[in-house]
């Protein structure tokens, strides 16, 4: 009999709340050392074509999982896979294979995994980090073809099983999102903040997910039972029946919570002194609009385009018309704001060329690309004006930091709609034109951008990263991340009081929004538009339903006058306390 595995549990940081249970796939998992033998003269040539067919064979598995993808979520997504084919198809792996088996006599397998872990040193060496990054496909299709070669089934993350449960050293946005897309269950990952992005994807996705566990990825072998507790931030690896027994249970008590909810989703979300507060989705990818329409959101209160450009090509004009259009028909009369492409920090495009930077987060960033590269910035604009004509489209600029960028965009989104009008293309007369407060300089200045913009959208994630000067991907300083802290509370104070000054609606999109704790304090604050995932707004309305916006705001003007992110938190844990009596 199989001996059982031993009990063990690690700690993390909870990151997407739910609990999982499943079989630990390790994602990118090394690949056992291959003896070395070598083979006589006489089936050199049968080895290489070996090889050869092999390859083929990976390569149509993933054109196949690619056109599933495509077929169930769009070309977007599937664009994930182009990364692996470029890799699986780039001539140097495959000529410098064959000359291996060829001159040296190597088995196929020896001469593939020689030349992939000469690549991934390269990989390795790359400054460019989201290049440096890419190494996990390098890795992915080095078990892909080894597997095949030892004449195994792709044990990869194309051949993921249902009830499973990733667990990775490191996860990309685009993993992220290629993950939620196949039947896993939940995510550990050994890096990242609970705000880092893939955490985020995980969240819209409604992925149980635990990050921050520094070494999971070795302490956890594949195949071993895992659940995951994304509300505590605990991983349990090979659990007692008992602690199994009462997760099942707690698994079951949150599909009941959930069926409640959704039961109670088309009820208004207004507080008990009939404030009506609007409700809208955070969504990362076009395939989320279902899941805002089942919750019951009031339309998109930012959309991440982004993950659109971390393919291996750039998506053109015609695409984004195509994506944005289905976004915007999907939820008319009700607005879309479409947040132009905030790429750079952790969301790093491989085709965009761009120096190595020692702080990528205070780098080449956000709407510092859009004007940096303005055909690209351009395309994007056309795109979203053309698509504005099926409904309701804004434009949100993310990352700004001072008034003359919003100066420039505006001039980039003259020029463009001037060039629309000649080539006589039709396109939205009236979009609205946003941006985030996201760095500390626009909420000082939220009175001069209040004069300049249509509305501004708080993006909490990054103005606590920016005003405590704490990353939020770093798991070493993640207990110093806390949108709570009093600056923060004071920066959101100051910019709902300048767009009310200036007759400017004033929303919120970053994580804050979707955490119960925080919402009241936030409708005290005056906010009346809060933008969330998708799955995260049954569970806010309660909350809006269950308050009054009088004791909102005496709660929030108390909570202003506090000195710490912890006596913040303790008043409105006393608050919530309060509303469930
Ligand atoms: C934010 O910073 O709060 C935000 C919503 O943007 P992102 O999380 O994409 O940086
Ligand atoms: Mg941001």
């Amino acid at each position: 009999m199989k001996k059982p595995r031993p009990y063990n549990k690690l700690e993390g940081i909870a990151a997407a709340p739910g609990v999982a249970i499943g079989r630990a796939f390790i994602h990118n998992e090394e690949v056992p050392e291959i003896p070395k033998r070598k083979i006589a003269a006489d089936q050199v040539e049968g080895e290489a074509e070996r090889f050869l067919n092999t390859l083929h064979q990976v390569g149509e598995e993933i054109r196949r999982t690619q056109r599933l993808v495509e077929m169930e979520h769009g070309a977007e997504l599937a664009m994930i896979f182009e990364a692996q084919l470029f890799m699986l198809e780039d001539p140097e792996i495959k000529k410098q294979t064959l000359t291996l088996i060829r001159e040296r006599q190597c088995t196929a397998d020896r001469a593939f995994s020689v030349t992939l872990r000469q690549a991934r040193k390269m990989f390795e060496q790359i400054e460019n980090e989201y290049l440096r990054m890419r190494i996990s496909d390098v890795m992915d299709i080095e078990q892909q073809v080894l597997i095949r070669l030892a004449g195994g089934e792709l044990r990869a993350l194309c051949a993921l099983r249902a009830n499973t449960v990733v667990v990775a050293h490191d996860l990309l946005p685009s993993e992220a999102v290629e993950l939620g897309q196949r039947r896993v269950k939940g995510l550990v990952i050994d890096g990242g903040g609970a705000n880092s992005h893939a955490s985020i994807i995980a969240r819209s996705l409604g992925l149980p997910t635990v990050v921050g566990t520094q070494s999971a990825s070795h302490q956890i072998t594949s195949g071993d039972m895992v659940v995951v507790d994304g509300e505590e931030g605990v991983v349990h690896v090979n659990p007692t029946a008992p602690i199994l027994r009462s997760y099942r249970g707690q698994v079951q008590r949150q599909r009941q919570r959930q069926l409640d909810l959704n039961a109670r989703r088309d009820l208004p979300a207004r507080t008990r002194d009939d404030c009506e507060i609007a409700l809208l989705a955070n969504i990362d990818v076009p395939e989320e609009v279902q899941a805002a329409l089942d919750h019951g959101a009031r339309g998109v209160g930012m959309y991440r385009t982004e993950l659109l450009y971390l393919g291996y090509r750039l998506p053109s004009e015609e695409e984004q018309v195509a994506v944005y259009r289905r976004i915007v028909e999907a939820l008319a009369p009700h607005p879309v704001v479409i947040r132009t492409f905030d790429l750079g920090g952790d969301k790093l495009s491989h085709v965009l060329e761009s120096a190595p930077e020692a702080n990528p987060f205070l780098g080449w960033r956000g709407i510092r690309i859009c004007l940096d590269v303005p055909s690209l910035f351009k395309a994007q604009l056309r795109a979203v004006l053309r698509a504005g004509v099926k409904g309701r489209a804004q434009l949100l600029l993310p990352m700004v930091s001072s008034l003359e960028e919003v100066r420039r965009a505006r001039q980039v989104l003259a020029e463009v709609e001037e060039e629309l009008r000649q080539e006589g293309v039709p396109f939205a007369q009236t979009c609205e034109l946003g941006v985030m407060v996201e760095v500390p300089s626009v909420a000082l200045q939220a009175d001069a951008f209040a004069a300049e913009v249509d509305f501004l959208s708080l993006g909490t994630n990054d103005l606590t990263q920016y005003t405590l000067a704490v990353d939020r991907g770093t798991p070493t300083v993640a207990e110093l991340y806390d949108s709570f802290h009093p600056a923060v509370l004071r920066l959101v104070a100051m910019t709902v009081e300048s767009g009310r000054r200036h007759g400017v609606p004033v929303s919120i999109c970053g994580e804050l929004a979707g955490d119960p704790l925080a919402v009241p304090l936030l409708v005290g604050l005056g906010l009346e538009s809060l933008s969330l995932s998708p799955g995260l707004i049954p569970e806010v309305k309660e909350v809006v339903r269950a308050i009054c916006l009088s004791e909102a705001r005496e709660l929030a003007a108390a909570c202003l006058t506090l000195k710490t992110g912890a006596e913040v938190r303790q008043r409105l844990e006393e608050a919530a306390f309060n509303l469930a009596k």
